[in-house]
């Protein structure tokens, strides 16, 4: 396989040497992409690979008016080691702690995680519970959209030619919020999500006033379940109402069997992640929270 290699080292020299190409690929941590290459599994094969790795911004995380800007090259690793996400983003270090085994979560990133664009892919659901938005860079400039509407299907993103998220800005959990994520897999470690999901609750005197929830692994993309949040806002925050939570997730979802699950096992097993990630956003809650 034959491929000419590029290292940019400043976001301005990845933006032109971008506009130069036609057909390259990112080059991330490399646990998606080099497997795919390697298996030869990209139509076409990419003719350049463009190595971020030189480019020290795209490495940073930040604290800025109640948001955490992280960049894409923040490894798995770095999340989880992080006191900033720790502090105020837990569920995003806890997503990442699940990824695949120390080598990957050493070498893979967030961007590579989210422009994998994997159904399965478990930073992805905490940050859809986190409302993260992502910043593109091109040569026309920034573009800042919400991180649901990157995901256009299996293996497929919104990004264009010359186009690399620049940085992804998640929205930090406040003390009347609580936030879970939990994975079901096969196997406690490196084990692709037969289900994943990421709860956010932001509860006023034991009222849900507010509510993200979001899943991978159900669908053709990481999704978040609008109808059920509706239905969660002004109920009380307690078992009961979460127990109903469960069940109208498990009609919502239409998850397909593939090599992970059944379908069944799929909506099974929603009901239950619902409920228990539920439970845990609520006892996250610091202050107005009642049982
Ligand atoms: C053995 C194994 C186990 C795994 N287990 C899990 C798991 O449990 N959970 C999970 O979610 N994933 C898992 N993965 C998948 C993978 O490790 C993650 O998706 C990882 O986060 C990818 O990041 P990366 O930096 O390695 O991406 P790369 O392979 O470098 O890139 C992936 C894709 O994103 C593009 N890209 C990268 N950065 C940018 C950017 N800034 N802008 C635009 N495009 C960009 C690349 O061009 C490429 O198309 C596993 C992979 C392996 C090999």
């Amino acid at each position: 396989m034959e491929f000419a290699y590029y290292n940019p080292k400043s976001i301005q020299a990845l933006v032109d040497t971008l506009s130069g190409l036609n057909n390259y690929a990112l080059l991330a941590g490399g646990t998606d992409l080099l497997v795919k290459m390697k298996e030869k599994l990209l139509r076409p094969m990419p003719e350049a690979v463009v190595d971020i790795n030189g480019i020290d911004s795209l490495q940073q995380i930040t604290d800025e008016d109640g948001y955490l800007w992280i960049g894409p090259l923040v490894s798995h690793t770095d999340l989880t080691k992080s006191d900033l996400v720790n502090q105020k983003a837990v569920i995003l270090a806890e997503a990442a702690g699940q990824v695949g085994s120390p080598q990957i979560r050493n070498k893979g990133t967030i961007g590579g995680n989210i422009c994998n664009a994997s159904p399965a892919a478990d930073t992805v659901p905490a940050l859809l519970a986190l409302d993260a938005q992502v910043k593109l860079r091109s040569q026309g400039g920034f573009l800042e959209l919400p991180l649901a509407d990157v995901f256009k299907g299996p293996g497929r993103t919104c990004l264009v030619p010359g186009q690399f998220i620049a940085q992804i800005k998640v929205r930090q959990i406040q003390p009347d919020e609580g936030a879970a994520f939990l994975k079901f897999g096969k196997r406690k470690a490196l084990a692709i999500a037969i289900i994943n999901c990421a709860a956010w609750l932001k509860v006023s005197d034991g009222i849900i006033s507010d509510t993200r929830i979001a899943f991978g692994s159900v669908a053709p993309t990481p999704i978040r379940l609008y109808e059920l949040e509706k239905w969660l806002i002004g109920k009380q925050a307690n078992a009961e109402v979460f127990t109903q939570a469960g069940e109208i997730a498990a009609q919502l979802l239409k998850p397909i069997d593939d090599v992970r699950s059944k379908a069944s096992y799929r909506t099974r097993l929603a009901r239950v992640i619902v409920f228990r990630a539920l439970v845990t956003a609520l006892e996250r809650v610091e202050v107005g929270c009642r049982w």
